[in-house]
């Protein structure tokens, strides 16, 4: 079964334009938000002066998944795991009313103390930052891997993937990265997708729907 799944990292508000545009489409993504950008003084960095209902209202429709307080490397501060998965879970939760799932590593850097405690935490998925397009649903699901990420090129590199007859296309990236012009490409990547056949949903109904396939 053909599915494509996206997720954007870190909470900003160019996050809505991509929420704006996958909703348009009746699309879903999973936007992994550090939970610590959510309080002053980063919140103004990284959305201005929204307050917390027009963050809630950006991210209408779409999941959010866990990725962390404070975006440290989990593997060089062990000591800060709890905070970083358990706390940052509890964060999103409250301040999004919803329970939380996902969970994203900073800069996909894990190891298997990091993973056991992603699993602990009560997230029941983890995405890397790894690149594998013919494996994206592999045998852990804590160590989701990506297909593409948000480049120039991606539009390219996306039709590639189409005509490769990748069965799961994961594309993954920080929308905070975007010019006004990968908006277009963007689109036209929503669009290519759709054509094709694939579903574009959240991480976590991704793996709702891989489950029968994938390993757990
Ligand atoms: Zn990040």
């Amino acid at each position: 079964m053909k599915i494509a799944t996206m997720s954007f990292d870190d909470g900003h508000m160019k996050d809505f334009n991509a929420a704006c545009i996958l909703g348009a489409n009746e699309c879903q993504a999973t936007f992994y938000v550090t939970a610590g950008r959510l309080e002053p003084p980063r919140m103004e960095e990284y959305y201005g002066v929204l307050g917390l209902d027009r963050i809630r209202e950006g991210y209408t429709g779409m999941e959010i998944g866990g990725h962390g307080v404070a975006h440290y490397i989990l593997v060089e501060r062990p000591e800060t795991l709890e905070l970083e998965t358990v706390t940052a879970r509890r964060r999103l939760e409250t301040v999004f009313g919803r329970p939380i799932e996902s969970f994203a590593y900073p800069y996909g850097i894990r190891d298997k103390r990091t993973i056991a405690a992603v699993r602990a935490a009560g997230y029941t998925h983890a995405r890397t930052y790894d690149v594998d397009p013919g494996n994206v649903v592999n045998a852990n699901r804590y160590e989701h891997a990506v297909t593409l990420k948000f480049a120039p090129s991606m539009l390219d590199t996306l039709r590639r993937c189409i005509d490769a007859g990748h069965e799961h296309i994961h594309v993954a990236g920080h929308a905070w990265q975007f010019s006004s012009d990968d908006w277009e490409i963007f689109k036209r990547m929503v669009e290519a997708l759709l054509v094709a056949n694939y579903p574009i949903t959240s991480n976590g109904s991704f793996w709702r729907l891989a489950s029968g396939e994938a390993g757990r």
